[in-house]
């Protein structure tokens, strides 16, 4: 058994297509991961205990669940990391 938390997979692929339509931000990996880490301190935690192989399915209806207030969450933490970007220096 593996400890997961669902909802980083969910902040993860719904990052994932807002990058891909969103091309005035830094894709980065400094900024991808600032914004995941804010995005995620926003959300409640979904902790699974989980065989290897059975996240999928779990993800895909969390995701369809939660779809709403994970874009919300994404767009506030996009907002503060395009506004404080950690990739220089
Ligand atoms: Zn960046």
């Amino acid at each position: 058994m593996e400890l997961k938390n669902l909802m980083e997979e969910v902040v993860w692929q719904e990052l994932k297509e807002v990058l891909r339509q969103r091309e005035d931000i830094c894709h980065c990996q400094n900024c991808q991961h600032d914004i995941a880490a804010l995005a995620l301190n926003q959300l409640p935690p979904k902790y699974v205990a989980t065989q290897n192989g059975e996240i999928y399915a779990k993800v895909v209806m969390l995701r369809a669940q939660l779809h709403a207030d994970v874009l919300t969450a994404i767009s506030k933490a996009l907002l503060t990391v395009t506004q404080n970007p950690r990739h220089g220096s």
